[in-house]
């Protein structure tokens, strides 16, 4: 079991290190170990073998096993969120990547004592039914978090379509980065700090993280390649 762990974490950490090397990337790729689906004892396996960075998208199942797992586990929230929902995860998660409207980001700042860091999720090829902003509009909503003192918007997430051929993803993981620039560029002079910060691309599965790697992913989500298949 935990010998399978050490072998696929071993796979992932060499496709992300050779996408780097390819394209003469020198920043750190952070690999978010997506463990939905998968019970405390894989995640310990992880755990035990070094990863401290894991992702759930359903809010109850994280809560349930983040109190059996050890409290220096950074979680990062993925996963559809309802604003009912959202206060759970007021400092209790390291990272919010599925922000994609105001509400949520209010819900955070109300109920967080510490500052909660954000990335704002941006549809992609028109996948609506993954959620995300419109990418015309994630300026707006970037501005509207600027009201919420204890939200710090730290990048974007994309979530592409499923393709056979993850080159097809490439066209949207670049149009991510570069959206990305552009919202740093418009908060430099407005707000330096807000700029220095907004640097992380969530971006890259199981299927397509070379791609995602090659254009500019800081983090990976990866649950597949790491847990094999999930039961739902
Ligand atoms: C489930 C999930 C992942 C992981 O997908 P794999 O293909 O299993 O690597 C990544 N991101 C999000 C938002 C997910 O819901």
């Amino acid at each position: 079991m935990s010998d399978d762990a050490a072998m696929r974490l071993e796979a992932v950490t060499r496709r992300i290190e050779e996408a780097r090397r390819r394209a003469g990337r020198e920043d750190p790729v952070r690999l978010v170990a997506v463990s939905k689906g998968h019970g405390v004892e894989a995640i310990r396996a992880l755990y035990d073998l070094g990863v401290r960075d894991f992702g759930e998208s359903y809010v109850q199942e994280w809560q349930e096993k983040a109190e059996e797992l050890p409290r220096d586990i950074e979680w990062h929230f993925i996963g559809r969120l309802q604003s009912n929902k959202a206060r759970f995860l007021a400092d209790q998660c390291a990272y919010v990547h599925s922000v994609d409207r105001r509400k949520l980001g209010k819900v955070l700042d109300q109920r967080g004592e510490e500052i909660q860091r954000i990335l704002l999720q941006v549809s992609l090829g028109e996948e609506e039914s993954k959620g995300g902003v419109d990418p015309s509009k994630a300026g707006e909503l970037l501005r509207q978090m600027e009201a919420f003192s204890k939200v710090q918007v730290v990048g974007l997430m994309g979530i592409p379509p499923y393709v056979e051929d993850p080159e097809e993803n490439r066209v949207h993981f670049a149009a991510l980065r570069r959206l990305c620039e552009e919202l740093r560029e418009d908060l430099t002079g407005r707000d330096d700090a807000g700029a220095e910060a907004f640097r992380q691309l969530s971006m890259g599965m199981t299927n397509d993280l070379e791609v995602a790697v090659e254009e500019g992913a800081t983090m990976v989500r990866v649950g597949t390649a790491l847990f094999g298949p999930r039961s739902y």
